[in-house]
C-alpha cells in the first residue's frame, strides 16, 4: 500500500485529534470531548496538515506499524476496523463517495468536540469521555 493509498483510508472523523489525558497511576489513556487546537471542528479537518508535528506535540503519525498501539482510536476508525479483520463502514467515503457521510452518520466530532483553546488544560479532566465519543 502506498501513503498515498495509506493516507485515503482515513473517514476524516476527527476523533484521533481528541486531546487524550492518561492516568498516572494506570497507564490507561483516556479521550476527552477537547479537540486539538488545529482541528476545524466544523469539517474535521487539521488546519495545518502539513506542519502538524512541529505545531501540535499531541499529533502522532499513524502508521501500519504504530497502530497497534493506538487503542484510544474509536472503533469506527477504518484502519482499526481493517486491523481487525472488517470491512470498511457503510458510510465511509470511499463506499458512498460522500466525504459528509461521516458527519450525517453522526460518527464525528464535528457534533461535540470543543476546541482546546477554550480550555484550561487544569479542565480536561472534566471532558473524558469513551473511545467512541460517548
Ligand atoms: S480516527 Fe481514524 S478514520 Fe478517524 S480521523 Fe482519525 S485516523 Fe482518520
Ligand atoms: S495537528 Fe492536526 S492532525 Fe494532528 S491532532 Fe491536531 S488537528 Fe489532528
Amino acid at each position: 500500500m502506498t501513503l498515498d493509498e495509506w493516507e485515503a483510508l482515513c473517514d476524516g472523523c476527527g476523533l484521533c485529534c481528541l486531546v487524550k489525558i492518561e492516568d498516572e497511576d494506570s497507564g490507561e489513556v483516556y479521550n476527552t470531548s477537547v479537540s486539538c487546537f488545529l482541528l476545524e471542528t466544523a469539517s474535521c479537518r487539521c488546519g495545518d496538515y502539513n506542519s502538524r508535528f512541529s505545531k501540535a506535540p499531541m499529533c502522532t503519525r499513524l502508521t501500519p506499524d504504530n497502530l497497534a498501539e493506538m487503542d484510544w482510536l474509536p472503533e469506527s476508525c477504518a484502519y482499526k476496523r481493517l486491523k481487525s479483520g472488517l470491512t470498511l463502514p457503510a458510510w465511509h467515503y470511499l463506499l458512498t463517495n460522500d466525504r459528509d457521510a461521516v458527519h450525517e452518520a453522526g460518527i464525528s466530532a464535528r457534533w461535540f468536540a470543543l476546541s482546546e483553546e477554550f480550555i484550561h488544560p487544569d479542565q480536561l479532566a472534566d471532558f473524558v469521555i469513551t473511545p467512541d465519543g460517548e
